[in-house]
């Protein structure tokens, strides 16, 4: 037994309908040492301990664990900024500091945070392990270093952090940190993350254009892409609906299926970031199907404008309202039990007009095949390569969670045979993603860390690294 509470527990609600794992219970720590403790305490008795930050990993599990007959380490209550260095820009917080949190004390600050478009109470943690998107940058662009608990129970940090919370820089000597994103080698106790300057200027540039133009507009984003400045919010193509007809029903009424969205986040002096407006509008008023094409000036945008969520993201604000009115609730508390259900499909894919067009041609012959509809969106992440984010949206009977579960393991399939591999994964298909890229990787010695720091294989089982144990 140790110091951390603990409930007795069945399974929890799900968003993305995946299959009820039996849980033996939640146990809720509040410090690194009952953390720790939990973590010795599960090894002497054999049952393995999954953790979770504040547990919205939606349409990917939720709180489910990957496996059955695990005890869910929920360190929700581990909710302090460590430190916030107002001088050089940067945070240590704990797993269950929420966007919201970290937000209102950077209120008035130089300084903001990369917000992501979920949920304002969704941890920075959980979803910087997962690889979440931003809204200026991946999440994992953020991240400094960790404070871990090892499966022996060893406290180690990476990253330059010290034992003391700060963190000077990048200090010598090898750095692990990355181990630990999307592995199951420890528990996360505090993460150092870098922010953002607030800039005197945030522009938020908006473009919608016909489908049928989709490879030019790829083409005017690449330029867009590639001339830009480094302080450029996130490049996206968004809003581009694959809807057969049997899935209709579950897309929200508003969608524009001949239409799709590109937009992204200028931030900068004035002058700066007009200069770069300028040449983004020139650049897509020459693509044929442009449509219509705004430029927002978002400490300016009028609260009832469709687009003022999406300035408060830029501009280092989360919100919760993209999710309330994209599911059809009125708290997030409700997601999991929401009328639509929704799954993510969540592959990688190369910044190329005509990988992005496969790659929706791939998808559209699956949705077609199971009648269920897909939201996609291409985040620009780099100069090379995109994370393509499918939402699948689902009605809550018996077919249409079976269909999108074979749609989502259907376009998994299709998409490993043309290479785009997931980079981001669910329950399901955390076990298998690295044995289903083997063929073109030697991950053997991740597999030999994960006996060197979880020897009794008590951390996440079945969480990308799978131990024989
Ligand atoms: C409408 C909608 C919009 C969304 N928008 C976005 C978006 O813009 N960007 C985005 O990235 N996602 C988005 N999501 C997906 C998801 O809701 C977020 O990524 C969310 O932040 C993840 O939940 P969480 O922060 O509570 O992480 P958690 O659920 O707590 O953690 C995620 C996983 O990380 C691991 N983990 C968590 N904490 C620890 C720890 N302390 N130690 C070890 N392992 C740990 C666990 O395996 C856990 O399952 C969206 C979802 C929906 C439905």
């Amino acid at each position: 037994m140790t110091g951390a509470q603990h409930t007795q527990g069945r399974h929890s609600a799900d968003l993305g309908e995946h299959r009820p794992r039996q849980i033996l219970g939640t146990c809720y720590p509040e410090s690194t040492e009952e953390v720790r403790q939990t973590v010795v305490s599960a090894t002497r008795t054999g049952i393995p301990i999954f953790p979770l930050s504040t547990g919205r990993n939606w349409g990917m599990g939720s709180r489910s664990p990957v496996y059955d007959d695990c005890s869910v380490l929920d360190a929700g209550r581990m909710a302090a900024v460590r430190t916030l260095d107002l001088d050089i820009g940067y945070a240590v917080v704990e797993p269950g500091v929420t966007q919201r949190q970290l937000t209102q004390l950077l209120d008035g600050t130089p300084w903001m945070l990369n917000v992501t478009a979920g949920c304002a109470d969704a941890s920075i943690v959980g979803n910087t392990l997962e690889r979440g998107d931003g809204t200026i940058r991946p999440r994992i662009d953020d991240l400094l270093g960790l404070e871990v608990v090892l499966g022996t129970g060893r406290v180690m940090t990476t990253g330059g952090l010290d034992r003391n919370g700060r963190r000077p820089g990048a200090v010598a000597g090898p750095d692990l940190t990355r181990a630990f994103v999307q592995s199951n080698l420890g528990v996360i106790t505090a993460m150092a993350i870098s922010l953002i300057p607030r800039p005197q200027t945030t522009i938020l540039v908006h473009a919608t254009f016909t489908k049928s133009s989709l490879l030019e507009v790829v083409d005017a984003m690449i330029r867009v892409g590639r001339s830009r400045n480094a302080s450029d919010g996130m490049l996206r193509l968004k809003d581009l609906f694959v809807v057969p007809e049997a899935g209709r029903a579950a897309i929200p009424a508003t969608a524009d299926v001949d239409a799709v969205t590109v937009q992204v986040p200028l931030l900068g002096s004035r002058a700066a970031v007009e200069h770069t407006e300028t040449i983004i509008r020139e650049t897509f008023s020459r693509v044929h199907g442009l449509l219509s094409y705004r430029s927002l000036d978002t400490a300016e945008t009028a609260t009832d404008d469709p687009l003022y969520t999406r300035t408060l993201f830029a501009r280092g604000i989360p919100s919760c309202t993209n999710v309330l009115d994209g599911l059809g609730v009125t708290s997030c508390s409700q997601v999991d039990r929401a009328r639509i259900g929704r799954l993510m499909f969540l592959p990688v894919v190369p910044f190329r007009g005509t990988d992005l067009g496969k790659a929706i041609e791939l998808f559209e012959v699956e949705a077609e095949r199971y009648g269920t509809a897909g939201m996609l969106e291409f985040n620009v992440i780099s100069q090379h390569s995109t994370n393509m984010v499918t939402q699948i949206p689902f009605l809550r009977d018996p077919s249409g969670v079976e269909r999108a579960h074979e749609l989502r393991r259907a376009a998994r399939r299709s998409f490993l045979r043309a290479g785009f591999l997931p980079y981001r994964s669910d329950i399901d298909h955390e076990p298998w993603e690295l044995s289903d890229r083997s063929a073109d990787y030697d991950d053997e010695p991740l597999r030999m860390l994960k006996r060197l720091y979880d020897p009794a294989a008590i951390i996440a089982p079945g969480r990308f690294l799978v131990s024989d144990r």
